[in-house]
């Protein structure tokens, strides 16, 4: 009874101003941070001190927010992955905005949590979905799901199509039952790591990915995929799905997608794409019709927080056919059912159509960006990176030091620095130092891959505050350093 009489406590602030006050604060303090971001190193390292300070003995007692706001201010802000940055390349990765910022910060706020049921949140996401297939030419009743990001929107997609045409109920009986012929799948050399995370995940096993060659242009080879598939069904496999590529990761280029739909028909086969960030180029005029037939897919995964700008995470899965979407998916417990009226009346659309039971209003970004910004303006920015990807990519062939290591399809560029008489492995060696000390200066963060025998500086353009300006200092910055790795 002793414990009945105890003060009843909360984690709302006691006192509401104070932590309104705090809160101003902090968007005054992030809108004088993403502002001021040009002005600071596109990278640096977490200093060792600071790494010790971020290693401490777990809170047990209460602390003033703003004293903890202070320590995320010296801590952390400081030390980004640096994507922000205008002159941040590296991997694929977003820049993020401040209208998603403050969309987060809303989406937060209201807590909702989207398995369906009838609530608005359910429908700014139902109209998010509907607008992104109309952008990528899908039909405006596919079925969608905003989820993490590409690796997770890939592997749902490639879970319908497992169950959608493995030819039996994997649901129930899985894959290991006896007379259950070997499915396999194909996708060319260059396609992305998370291809086969997903296949092993599904328990089909890496060796069930058939990885096909590319040609020149890195694309896959259809003839390959052609004779692959033969083999496969006269050795009693059972192909079940294309993986095209809408911008692949290493260079950035595009399957010939309207041939793949085309084979995939004839062939019966579920078609994929995997339009991480190539998916979006569909959204400018210009650019369109590099990525056409990826609207006869089956399925196309892609994300938000790359060639949309928007912060992280954000990613999107369509699905052409809803009823298989939801086939694969679908789980009604009793403590789950949906009701004629009430909270519940709506059912679990979205949980019925991934991974997740709980799921958060990642939309709200999405929605309140394409209204606010438009999607033309995505469109202009998309073809801005191109044109700058093609800027640099002719600053680099103009100059004696640089070669390009692969034809600039999209946004992506790859390069080296070149010394006439260096083998290719002193040349490797060479250009992996420039890279690091680059990135060590804090003026730019280009990453790097293996292009055949020749390592090279990539970079990947899905930004919208680099300028033309950025590409060059980039160049002086290779140039510069790669001198200097020489004469030391
Ligand atoms: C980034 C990327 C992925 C994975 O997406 P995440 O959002 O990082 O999970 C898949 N495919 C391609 C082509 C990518 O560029």
């Amino acid at each position: 009874l002793a414990d009945i009489t105890r003060a009843e406590e909360t984690l709302d602030p006691e006192d509401w101003d104070e932590l309104r006050a705090l809160g101003h604060r902090m968007i005054d303090d992030m809108f004088a941070y993403l502002s001021s971001v040009r002005t600071r190193p596109a990278w640096q390292p977490v200093p060792a001190e600071i790494k010790e300070q971020l290693d401490e003995p777990l809170p047990l007692d209460q602390r003033d927010a703003a004293e903890v706001y202070e320590e995320f201010k010296r801590h952390v802000l400081p030390y980004p992955t640096g994507n922000i940055h205008p002159r941040f390349w590296g991997w694929v990765k977003g820049t993020g905005t401040p209208l998603g910022m403050l969309a987060d910060m809303l989406a937060s706020g209201m807590n909702a949590n989207i398995l369906g049921h009838d609530q608005s949140a359910a429908l700014v996401e139902t109209q998010v979905i509907k607008w992104l297939a109309e952008l990528l030419g899908m039909p405006r009743e596919s079925s969608g799901v905003l989820v993490s990001g590409g690796t997770t929107a890939n592997l749902i997609a490639l879970t319908v199509a497992r169950n959608a045409r493995a030819g039996f109920d994997v649901r129930a009986r899985g894959l290991q039952h006896a007379e259950a012929q070997p499915l396999v799948l194909y996708a060319s050399t260059e396609t992305h790591s998370c291809a086969q995370k997903a296949v092993e995940l599904l328990g089909l096993g890496n060796e069930s990915l058939r990885r096909i060659h590319v040609n020149k242009d890195y694309q896959i080879d259809i003839e390959a995929l052609r004779g692959a598939v033969a083999r496969d069904r006269a050795d009693g496999c059972k192909p079940f799905c294309v993986i095209g590529n809408a911008g692949t990761v290493n260079t950035g280029a595009v399957d010939d997608l309207t041939a793949l739909a085309a084979f995939c028909r004839e062939e019966e086969l579920w078609f994929h794409v995997d339009g991480a960030f190539g998916a979006l180029a569909a959204l400018a005029p210009s650019l369109k019709a590099m990525v056409a037939g990826m609207e006869e897919a089956d399925s196309i995964a892609f994300d938000l927080h790359k060639w949309m700008y928007l912060p992280y995470e954000a990613g999107c899965v369509l699905v052409r056919d809803a009823g298989a979407h939801r086939a694969t998916f679908a789980l009604t417990p009793s403590y789950l059912k949906p009701t004629a009226r009430g909270i519940a009346a709506g059912g679990l659309t979205f949980a019925e159509r991934g991974i997740q039971l709980s799921r958060g209003f990642r939309a709200l970004k999405v929605w309140m960006s394409l209204k606010t910004h438009g999607a033309r303006l995505f469109g202009r920015l998309i073809e801005q990176n191109v044109r700058q990807a093609r800027y640099l990519g002719e600053l680099v062939e103009s100059h004696a030091r640089l070669e390009l290591l692969a034809p600039v399809s999209l946004n992506i560029v790859c390069f080296r620095f070149r010394v006439a008489g260096l083998s290719e492995a002193e040349l490797n060696a060479l250009n992996e130092e420039i890279l690091l000390r680059v990135q060590e200066s804090g003026v730019a963060v280009p990453s790097s891959t293996q292009l055949g025998e020749s390592f090279a500086l990539r970079v990947a353009i899905t930004n919208h505050r680099s300028r033309l300006s950025d590409f060059e200092l980039l160049v002086e910055a290779v140039t510069n350093i790669g001198e200097a790795v020489l004469r030391s």
